[in-house]
């Protein structure tokens, strides 16, 4: 009887031995049911030689029970998944699951049932079922999803289907994605875009793996070069993955990729819901999805006939995942792209410093955009010295910003004030013990969110009212708010400016696609002369009225930073800078900061990129950090601090001393409480020729832990708390 290994999707459970039924015709890759003590669970078929399985005799090996038809896990797949798990140190089911993440998809194909608000609905019968109602809007869903979005249990939802609040709606569970058409609404290119576009057209046509950094400078029409790579694909009859850092805020970008090929392409995403989920990825592995656009975990799913790979604003840190499979999307898309052989472009105006080693080092192509389309000009950049030109006391925007922001008001044009702080106020202190209200279960502050008066903890999430007596001394009246969010921003603005028409843009307020296209409407509409935003304003959006960007705090991102902190504060000010002047009419940019003089303030002014990052990467070269050396970050944590700290200490005593390898810690980390758990880390300084997996590897199955404390390493580490 033939054996086949086959990985399956139970982490601890990894890969196991069965025999094939000769009528299954089993092939390398097929996605299989198989049996495990009483219960059916879903893996893989799988080279054997890759994965250690338990010896079982011939005679003993169960048969697997049947072959799922309608997708298979790939060649290409099956190294980038191995790879992956490799390379992050994670279970390979782990990074497995995020290619085969709908088992029901599996299935073969009907009408599945979901539920929405009825038309004529009755009156809702309890205080609970009328909050849901209100939580369910425009909804559709699973009886499970539903209960999920209205934050009420399963049964409360089936109540509500049995009083009629909810009707069900017959959901097909197959219907083809439409296809984008390659000369749907083909731009004209200028010369330089049109030279790029041309070189990923060929890379996509000749089908070979080609790293592209297509780096042009803000408004330059990065996305419409790239889209003639996305053309070149469907002429091949190929698909296309899209990655793009913040699928909350895509709405414009959809509406482009509309008008250029005619229908919409299809979404990845951990908010769609289930039945468009189970949809999107039989599309996705039946071929018919022809352009996905998708957040990171797409980069997993089984594409039928991939043909190119695009990371839009591949500079973007939150493309590193943060939990589960620690893997940085730009890296792993690369990856994907050598396993098929497909080029994979990396669009930026502001390539990393990573990026732009491989490029010095031949092994990342290289495409300029140096001008703005359509003879728009780059802003001019200047600072403002908050030493010189301090703002009145109780307030954040200096003379010369306000006086810019009037100026520009009184031209009939637009601007935008960025702070990268969500809220009213970062911190509230009792002005008589000094007391600042910290969250129970995490070290950090409690932020003021004063539009829905609460304190709110961004880490964990956890949300009080703001008292009236301070929690420590109780006294009454006597916490103050310090330090500004973009909510007291816009309290300012008011108080200075009352006529302006402001918006705040930031998660609090864009909390939904739709939300993201009113906001962009109302722009576009000239019925917001202001907008106020965090770090979601930073990118991607083109309004052609907008004329001045104001940095309120330029010195923000420089603190107590980790070895990026300079390099992610000149992309975000780039970026944001970006926003300015790309109509007709030139922009301006003020940063607000206590030290212009600085190398990094100095090199925005001057547009000189080049010159920041050959000082930056000197610095990085000279002490061996990345890309010249490598990290791991190890975080040891649990409920019980003794536990994670005995635990900590007898890493630290056990840690490699290899030669070219350094440990530092441990340490209480800088959050050193987080949901309650406490933190303790380690970290990993290794020479590139280090097999630093390895030795972590090794060192770590030496050390045991006890249950109650978890050990996660994170390799290539962009988070130091
Ligand atoms: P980037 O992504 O580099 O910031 P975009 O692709 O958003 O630049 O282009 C900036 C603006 O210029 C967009 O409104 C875009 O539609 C327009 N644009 C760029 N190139 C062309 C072109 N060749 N023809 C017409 N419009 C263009
Ligand atoms: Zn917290």
């Amino acid at each position: 009887m033939a054996r086949v290994r086959v990985l399956v999707l139970q982490p601890v459970v990894g890969a196991l031995d069965y025999a094939a039924p000769a009528e299954l015709a089993l092939s390398l890759g097929d996605i299989v049911e198989v049996p495990l003590g009483p219960r059916m669970i879903v893996g893989v078929v799988w080279e054997a030689e890759r994965w250690s399985a338990r010896e079982i005799a011939d005679a003993r090996l169960r048969p697997v029970a049947r072959r799922f038809a309608m997708a298979s896990v790939g060649e290409p797949l099956r190294r980038l998944i191995e790879w992956t798990a490799a390379y992050y140190m994670a279970s390979p089911a782990a990074v497995l699951r995020m290619a085969v993440p709908v088992l029901s998809a599996l299935e073969p194909a009907g009408v599945s049932i979901e539920y929405r608000l009825a038309e004529a609905m009755p009156q809702p019968s309890s205080r609970q079922r009328a909050a849901a109602v209100d939580r369910l809007a425009g909804r559709q869903g699973a009886v499970r999803e539903l209960a999920r979005q209205a934050e009420v249990s399963d049964g409360v939802i089936r109540g509500m289907i049995k009083a009629k609040l909810l009707v069900a709606v017959e959901v097909s569970a197959d219907a083809e994605p439409p296809t984008p058409q390659a000369s749907f609404a083909p731009p004209v290119l200028t010369g330089q875009q049109a030279h790029a576009a041309w070189e990923i057209a060929r890379a996509v046509t000749t089908h070979e793996f080609a790293p592209i950094v297509l780096d042009g400078v803000t408004g330059s029409g990065k996305t419409e070069v790239y889209f003639e790579g996305i053309a070149a694909a469907l002429a091949a009859h190929g698909q296309v993955l899209v990655l793009l850092p913040e699928i909350a805020l895509t709405a414009p970008w959809l509406d482009r990729f509309a008008r250029r090929f005619g229908c919409a392409p299809v979404a990845w995403h951990s908010d769609l819901r289930g039945s468009d989920r189970r949809r999107a990825w039989r599309a996705i592995a039946g071929g018919s999805a022809r352009v996905v656009v998708g957040a990171r975990s797409a980069l997993f799913l089984p594409f039928a006939n991939l043909r190119l790979i695009v990371v839009d604003e591949a500079h973007e840190t939150s493309f590193k995942q943060d939990d589960g499979v620690r893997y940085h999307a730009r890296d792993v898309a690369v990856v994907r792209a050598r396993c098929e052989g497909v080029p994979v472009v990396l669009a930026t105006a502001t390539p990393s410093l990573e990026m732009r080693v491989q490029v010095q080092r031949g092994r990342y192509a290289e495409l300029k955009l140096p001008s703005r389309f359509g003879g728009a000009t780059l802003p001019r950049i200047e600072t403002v010295d908050l030493r010189r030109h301090p703002p009145p006391r109780g307030s954040w925007l200096s003379p010369p910003l306000v006086a810019a922001l009037r100026e520009t008001y009184v031209a009939g044009e637009q601007s935008l004030l960025f702070l990268n702080r969500r809220g009213y106020a970062p911190l509230t202190l009792c002005r008589a013990c000094g007391e600042r209200v910290e969250c129970a279960q995490c070290t950090a502050w409690l932020v003021e969110h004063r539009l829905t008066s609460r304190l709110l903890c961004h880490h964990c999430g956890f949300t009080r009212p703001v008292p009236d007596r301070c929690p420590a001394c109780d006294a009454e009246a006597s916490l103050v708010a310090c330090g500004p969010g973009v909510e007291r921003l816009a309290e300012e603005v008011a108080r200075v400016l009352p006529d302006l028409r402001v918006a705040l843009a930031t998660s609090d307020t864009i909390v939904s696609p739709a939300r993201a296209a009113a906001l962009v409407a109302s722009v576009e509409a000239r019925q917001i002369d202001l907008l106020i935003g965090t770090q979601l304003v930073t990118k991607g959006y083109h309004f052609a009225d907008l004329t001045l960007v104001g940095v309120v705090d330029a010195d923000l991102g420089l603190a107590g930073g980790d070895l990026r902190a300079a390099e992610r504060t000149f992309q975000q000010i780039a970026q944001v800078a970006g926003r300015a002047g790309r109509g007709a009419k030139p922009g301006r940019v003020l940063l607000q900061t206590y030290v212009p003089e600085a190398r990094i303030m100095r090199s925005l002014v001057d547009y000189d990129a080049e010159g920041f990052y050959a000082a930056e990467t000197e610095i990085r070269a000279e002490l061996g950090l990345p890309p010249f050396g490598r990290l791991a970050g190890i975080v040891v944590s649990g409920a019980d601090a003794g536990a994670v700290a005995a635990a900590a200490r007898e890493l630290g005593r056990t840690a490699p001393t290899d030669d070219g390898l350094a440990v530092l810690g441990p340490a209480p980390a800088p959050l050193a409480l987080l949901r309650g758990r406490h933190r303790a880390r380690l970290l990993v300084h290794a020479r590139r020729r280090i097999d630093l997996q390895g030795v972590i590897g090794a060192w770590l199955a030496g050390v045991a832990v006890p249950a109650n404390v978890r050990v996660t390493v994170d390799v290539d580490p962009y988070s130091f708390l």
